[in-house]
């Protein structure tokens, strides 16, 4: 049921890595074993210096991710900070839309549509949008239903035509995911939002978490996309 892979990487010591190689690498091996879309993070990890985090952008050719995540602003990440300022995520923008990939733009609250706005405004980020609201983080918007269907209504009067789903933090994951299944979104699942399966329990890996989100599809009456199908959504090109 996976269509898009969000990926991250690690060093050897286990570290969060934005190296460039090791995305090469991790590109790779997901591509020789399936056609899912790869989705680097330009987010890395809190206190990595802009360029740093855009490490995955700089490949090229077949190496190239397909899509690549676009944060747009600054929020309390529980007792760090995550750092984006204006400027900064207008450069990564830009060096997204140069090298050819599409923005999956990432919102952790309100505001950040509001950003979204003259990100679109200024021609850094084209139609169509696709939106990932990152819901539950400490210091950001919570997650429920209210701030979704908020968010989701919003951004659908403003850009006709958007994608988004929803990534539930911790907890969350698995109850937004029904939530956004109902709302007419998509959903993102796995480790990096959520280690746990059920209560309790952590999850095997995060298969387990798509599994459990197809089930939730399945529930709702909803059609999980394919592959080919989410290619055909996510990577239209841009419209100027
Ligand atoms: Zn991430």
């Amino acid at each position: 049921g996976a269509t898009v892979i969000h990926l991250h990487v690690r060093d050897d010591a286990g570290n969060p890595s934005q190296d460039g190689e090791r995305f090469r690498a991790a590109i790779a091996a997901i591509r020789s074993r399936c056609e899912v879309i790869v989705q680097t993070s330009t987010g890395g990890a809190v206190g990595m210096s802009i360029d740093e985090r855009c490490g995955p952008l700089r490949l090229g050719g077949s190496d190239r991710p397909e899509m690549a995540t676009l944060n747009v602003g600054t929020i309390n990440f529980g007792d760090d900070v995550f750092v984006n300022r204006r400027l900064d995520t207008f450069g990564v923008a830009e060096r997204i839309k140069s090298a050819g990939i599409i923005p999956e733009v990432e919102i952790y609250d309100l505001g950040h549509l509001d950003i979204l706005r003259e990100l679109f405004d200024k021609g850094a980020v084209q139609r169509p949008l696709h939106v990932q609201f990152v819901l539950g983080v400490r210091g950001a918007l919570a997650a429920s239903e209210r701030n979704l269907e908020l968010l989701a209504t919003r951004l659908l009067e403003d850009f006709p035509g958007s994608t988004w789903g929803v990534a539930g933090v911790g907890r969350h994951e698995l109850p937004m995911a029904e939530v956004a299944v109902r709302l007419g979104g998509n959903i993102r699942v796995g480790l990096e939002d959520n280690i746990f399966v059920e209560k309790g329990v952590l999850a095997k890996g995060s298969a387990e978490l798509v599994e459990k989100a197809v089930g939730i599809c399945q529930a709702a009456g909803r059609k999980v996309a394919s592959i080919a199908e989410a290619r055909a959504v996510l990577l239209q090109k841009p419209q100027s």
